[in-house]
């Protein structure tokens, strides 16, 4: 997956943007200078033409665009429109030019801060999401030499310098450092590695040098794909942002043959019906004004800015949100669905016991790695953890997992199974229950019953809390769902205060019940399924949200799902639903208040109370608060 670099914005402002200060403070000061000299006629009409053109005329020539494009109403049309029939009304009736020249400063100044804010935003999220790594060290004949890390192939060796970011996930090889993984989780303690963990890309080694074989590309490491999903974020609409577009479709049409109405119905009811003067100029600068007030932009900024600040402050929580449209749906989160293993329990398995085995149980659990050494469930790391040793993989063949039951392959060319009571059905395999609690690998050897191994997994130290804190966000119901028996299941899930259990089933299974719970879940509210990927990514992309633990899940559920949590902390889904409902909230409120405030002011202006002054403050200040309004979905520490 090749990753476009992130623009880097490093003048908070940017050239265009000066020219446009510049423009403002030209146009201001011609205004005022034009104040103190007295002018008439055809003189005062060109003097005045300057700051006008000054600090309008990129309007203008994107009005004469649209029009051309026959995409004709959008703000600069009414921007256009309203001035120079505010230039109009002067030259004709009251000799005052200020107004319209002031109307086109005032929006440009909006359009200046608009322009700021959007930027600043953009660069506080990259600064936050500043993680790309710009060169990976290889040591060549003692001397370290920087390369780009898109050339550095599987299996090098690189190495990292404290203070360094890790440029490529790898095993370390070499070394021990305590790494900072601010970056990638929210998370600021620091974290100890050694020789022998795997290390993803993104954190910073903080001590000591490390030696890291690197087990993927640079493009597929977790780094680069969390800068591609990142980047590609709010490429996906909201349905708030798309009910924006359609409305501006509707709306600027509407207030244009509203003004257009405005201006020609009372003088022609005036002069036809009640036989008074028309009043034409009064009733055209009434609508112009309503055409100035109407201008969207307010809306039309602050909501993609809101979903933008809303995924750069998720993120800089080590909650990756893949879309504005998910930030939607995870606010409204009422159940929340969860895999058991590597999700609310850690997925690291300690043996405990190994029963009726009739090998010696260093044997059994040679076995036993062997069989799993090209399994990535987290029972067969545990298995190579208490194996030891790398196992050696030339001595297995055929290998056969069977998603939710085990694996089958042959050891030097003997059958071996190991896996759940279901494996040892399927295959007609005897099997000795066991009659303590925990997870149960029975063992078959050539046709046979070898005995068992039994293992169990810690619960996450959060898990509990996480349960708690869903129920304060909101969450009415939450499920746990496992391949594991019922007797671990129930215990972890009255452990934890789960509200419904399901156990023993299979990937298929899962998906079942997450449909079911789907058709039965109260109106409007969605359904999130959190899990490791490891035999649940059908579910993570049949659920409503579906959630991925990013540090210890697997890449495909990584892929399917639509929020990622960097550090597998269930605390976080409460965190990631609490952010998108502020979210989501600063989006209501914007739409209603700038909604709202327009429509005092169009009744205003139609009324004549509201000039075109007050109109474009008004807007301009609207713009305003709603931007500042949206920023604020940027702070999400202490939700
Ligand atoms: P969970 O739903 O808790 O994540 P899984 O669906 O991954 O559990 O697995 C369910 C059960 O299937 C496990 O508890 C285990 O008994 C068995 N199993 C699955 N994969 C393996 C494997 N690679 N080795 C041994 N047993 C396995
Ligand atoms: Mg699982």
């Amino acid at each position: 997956m090749p990753v476009k670099p992130l623009k880097k914005v490093t003048n908070p402002v940017n050239k265009k943007q000066k020219k446009m200060l510049v423009r403002i403070f030209a146009a201001a000061a011609l205004l005022i200078a034009l104040h103190f000299v007295p002018l008439d006629g055809m003189w005062k009409f060109v003097l005045y033409l300057v700051p006008y053109l000054v600090i309008g005329y990129d309007i203008l020539i994107k009005a004469g665009k649209g029009i051309k494009n026959r995409q004709v109403f959008d703000e600069n049309f009414l921007m256009a429109i309203a001035t120079i029939g505010a230039f109009v009304i002067a030259v004709t009736d009251s000799g005052d030019y200020v107004e319209a020249i002031a109307v086109m400063l005032f929006y440009q100044i909006g359009e200046f801060f608009q322009s700021y804010a959007v930027g600043k935003s953009r660069k506080n999220i990259s600064e936050l999401m500043d993680i790309r790594p710009d060169y990976a060290n290889i040591e060549e004949n003692g001397a370290l030499v920087r390369v780009d890390p898109d050339e550095v192939e599987v299996g090098t060796v690189i190495v990292v310098q404290p203070g360094e970011k890790v440029p490529i996930d790898g095993v370390i090889v070499e070394g021990s450092g305590s790494l900072n993984t601010s970056a990638l989780t929210g998370e600021s303690l620091p974290r100890d590695a050694k020789t022998g963990d795997e290390i993803i890309s993104g954190c910073i080694n903080m001590t000591g040098v490390l030696k890291i074989k690197t087990t993927k590309e640079f493009g597929e490491s977790t780094v680069s794909k969390i800068l591609d999903l990142v980047e590609n974020a709010s490429s996906r609409k909201s349905k708030s942002e798309d009910f924006i577009s359609k409305f501006a479709k509707i709306y600027t049409p509407a207030v244009c043959i509203g003004a257009f109405a405005l201006a020609i119905l009372p003088p022609l009811i005036r002069m036809l019906a009640m036989g008074s003067s028309p009043q034409w100029s009064d009733w055209i600068y009434r609508a112009l004004t309503f055409l100035v007030i109407s201008c969207p932009c307010a809306l039309v900024i602050s909501i993609p800015l809101s979903f933008f600040a809303g995924i750069g402050g998720a993120s800089r929580e080590g909650v990756l949100v893949k879309g504005s449209n998910y930030l939607e749906t995870l606010s409204k989160t009422n159940y929340v669905v969860f895999d058991k293993t590597g999700t609310l329990t850690q997925g690291v398995f300690e043996v405990n016991g190994i029963h009726h085995n009739k090998l010696e149980d260093e044997k059994l659990i040679e076995y036993a790695a062997l069989v799993e050494s090209a399994s990535s469930h987290p029972i067969s790391r545990s298995l190579q953890r208490a194996y030891g040793r790398e196992p050696d993989r030339s001595r297995v063949t055929d290998v056969q997992e069977i998603s939710g039951n085990g694996v089958m392959a042959n050891v030097d060319g003997i059958p071996v199974a190991a896996g759940n009571a279901k494996l040892m059905e399927r295959l007609g395999i005897e099997y000795i229950p066991c009659h303590h609690v925990g997870t149960i690998i029975h063992m078959a050897i050539d046709g046979q019953y070898a005995g068992h191994i039994l293992i169990s997994d810690v619960i996450k130290p959060t898990a509990k809390e996480a349960i708690g804190a869903l129920k304060s966000a909101g969450v009415t119901k939450t499920v746990m769902l496992t391949g594991d028996i019922g007797s671990v299941a129930q215990a972890v899930g009255r452990e934890l205060g789960v509200d419904e259990v399901h156990s023993e089933l299979l990937p298929e299974d899962k998906v079942e019940i997450v449909e079911k719970l789907i058709k039965t879940k109260p109106a409007g509210g969605t359904l999130a399924f959190v899990g490791d990927g490891i035999n649940d990514a059908p579910v993570l992309s049949r659920a409503d949200i579906g959630i991925a633990m990013g540090a210890m899940g697997s890449d495909a559920a990584i892929e399917a799902a639509d929020v990622v949590l960097m550090d597998d902390d269930p605390m976080k889904i409460s965190k990631a639903i609490k952010i998108s409902k502020k979210c989501l909230r600063i989006v209501y409120q914007n739409i209603v208040f700038a909604i709202g405030i327009k429509l005092i002011c169009l009744a205003l202006g139609a009324l004549g109370i509201a000039g075109m002054w007050l109109a474009i403050f008004a807007d301009v200040g609207v713009m305003i608060i709603a931007v500042l309004n949206a920023i604020r979905a940027l702070f999400v520490k202490k939700l």
